[in-house]
C-alpha cells in the first residue's frame, strides 16, 4: 500500500498541530516520523488512521482519498505507546479483537488466525494468559498480534517502546522489523528517539513543530542534513556559525569562525531545498532566493562536523581546546573542549588501556578536520 499525505495541516483552535505536512511512503516501506515531544507525530499517525480529519489537505492510499472513509474501513493496524490491551480478556481474547470487523484472512478460524500472529510475535501457547502476567515487551507484542490479526494494508506504531526499557527496546525494535520485512507491510513508526529512528528505518522524515525538515535515509540524513535542526537532532555534532572570507582558486571556501579560518569542500552543499516529498535533492534549484547558490565573501554560513570527523593529529583545519570533560564509552571516548568559549564534541577511537592518559581535563588538546568532512547547512 502506497501511503500519501498532501500538504495536510490540522489545527486546533488558533494552535497548529501539523503544518501543511506532505509525505510519501512506499509500498512495504518501513518510514519513520522522528521528532521532539509535541511536533506533531501522534497527530499525523492520528490523520492517517482516521482518528482525526485534517483541517486541511489530503490522505491518500494507493492515491485514494480517505477524506470521509471511517477509521474501521482504512485496514489500518495501530499499535499505541500505552500497550492497551483489555485487561478482563486473556491474551488470546485480545488477539481476536483485533478480528471484531473482518474475517481472518485466510480463511481458517479465529482460533487458528490468533494462534498464527501470536507466534509470529513469540508468544505462541499464550492464549489463555492474563496481560497482567506478562512483561511489557510481551504487552506490545500482544498489542502487535492484534493490530496484524485483520492482515491490514497499513501498520501505524506509535512509540511503542517508550515504556520499555533500553535493552528490552532493543530486542523488540528487532522483532518489529524482523516482522515488517517478513510481511512487507507498508509501516510508519513513530518515535522521539533518533537512535532508534536511524537504526530501523528504510526512511524518515524528521518533524520540527508541524513541520518536515528533512525526508532521507538514516545515512543521508546523518551525513547531509539540510538545516541545523536536523544536524543537531539526529545523532552529536559540532555545528558552528562562519563567515566566508574567500574562495581560492584552489577550490573549496575560505571561512572564519572567531579568529579562526578553516577550508571547507563545496562539494557536499546542500544547494536546493530537495523535495520534501520524495526526499530527493535537488543539486540547485534557485527556490531558496534568500541565499546564493554560491556563497561570496562576507555571507554567513553554518557548517557541522561530527565529533568522529574531528581527529587527533590532523594536519587541516586545526583547533587547539582545552579538555573539560571525557566520556569513556567503550570503542570511543567523547571528549568535549573549550574552544575559546565554544564547545566542541570530539569521538576518539579507543587505542587501548592507556590511551586516554592524553585526555586529562585541562589539557590542551589539538585536533583538525579535512575540508571534505565538514557540511554546509542551509
Ligand atoms: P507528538 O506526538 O510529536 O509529541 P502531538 O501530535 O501529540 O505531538 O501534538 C502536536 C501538537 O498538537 C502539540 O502542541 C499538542 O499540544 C497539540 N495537540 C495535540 N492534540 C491536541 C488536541 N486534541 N487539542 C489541542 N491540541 C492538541
Ligand atoms: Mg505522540
Amino acid at each position: 500500500m502506497r501511503l500519501e499525505l498532501d500538504a495536510v495541516s490540522k489545527r486546533y483552535g488558533s494552535a497548529t498541530a501539523l503544518d501543511s505536512v506532505s509525505l510519501s511512503v512506499d509500498d512495504g516501506e518501513f518510514f519513520t516520523l522522528v521528532g521532539p515531544s509535541g511536533c506533531g507525530k501522534t497527530t499525523t499517525l492520528r490523520c492517517i488512521a482516521g482518528f482525526e480529519a485534517p483541517t486541511e489537505g489530503t490522505v491518500r492510499f494507493d492515491g485514494e482519498s480517505m477524506a470521509g472513509v471511517a477509521p474501521e474501513s482504512r485496514g489500518v493496524g495501530v499499535v499505541f505507546q500505552n500497550y492497551a490491551l483489555f485487561p478482563h480478556l486473556s491474551v488470546g481474547e485480545n488477539v481476536a479483537y483485533g478480528l471484531r470487523f473482518t474475517d481472518p484472512p485466510g480463511g481458517g478460524s479465529r482460533d487458528e488466525r490468533v494462534a498464527e500472529l501470536l507466534d509470529l510475535v513469540d508468544l505462541a501457547g499464550f492464549e489463555d494468559r492474563d496481560p497482567d502476567s506478562l512483561s511489557g515487551g510481551q504487552q506490545q507484542r500482544v498489542a502487535l498480534a492484534r493490530a496484524l490479526a485483520p492482515g491490514p494494508d497499513l501498520l501505524l506504531l506509535d512509540e511503542p517502546m517508550s515504556a520499555l526499557d533500553a535493552r528490552l527496546r532493543d530486542r523488540l525494535r528487532r522483532q518489529v522489523k524482523r516482522i515488517q520485512s517478513e510481511l512487507g507491510v507498508t509501516t510508519v513508526y513513530v518515535t522521539h528517539d533518533q537512535s532508534e529512528a536511524l537504526a530501523v528505518s528504510d526512511r524518515v522524515a524528521v518533524l520540527n513543530r508541524g513541520r518536515v525538515e528533512q525526508v532521507g535515509r538514516p545515512r543521508e540524513l546523518y551525513h547531509r542534513p539540510r538545516t541545523r535542526f536536523v544536524a543537531e537532532f539526529l545523532g552529536e555534532n559540532n555545528v558552528l556559525d562562519a563567515v566566508v572570507e574567500s574562495r581560492p582558486e584552489t577550490g573549496g571556501i575560505r571561512v572564519g569562525v572567531g579568529d579562526a579560518v578553516f577550508t571547507l569542500a563545496e562539494g557536499r552543499r546542500v544547494l536546493g531545498r530537495g523535495d520534501p516529498v520524495s526526499g530527493e535533492r535537488a543539486e540547485s534549484d534557485g527556490r531558496d532566493g534568500d541565499r546564493p547558490a554560491r556563497p561570496a565573501p562576507g555571507d554567513e554560513l553554518t557548517f557541522c562536523v561530527r565529533p568522529e570527523q574531528l581527529r587527533v593529529g590532523a594536519e587541516t583545519n586545526q583547533i587547539r581546546g582545552t579538555v573539560v570533560d571525557t566520556e569513556f564509552q567503550g570503542a570511543t571516548t567523547r571528549v568535549r573542549l573549550d574552544w575559546g568559549g565554544t564547545e566542541l564534541v570530539v569521538a576518539v577511537e579507543d587505542g587501548g588501556e592507556k590511551s586516554d592518559a592524553a585526555f586529562e581535563v585541562g589539557t590542551t588538546l589539538e585536533v583538525g578536520f579535512a575540508p571534505a568532512s565538514a557540511h554546509i547547512v542551509e
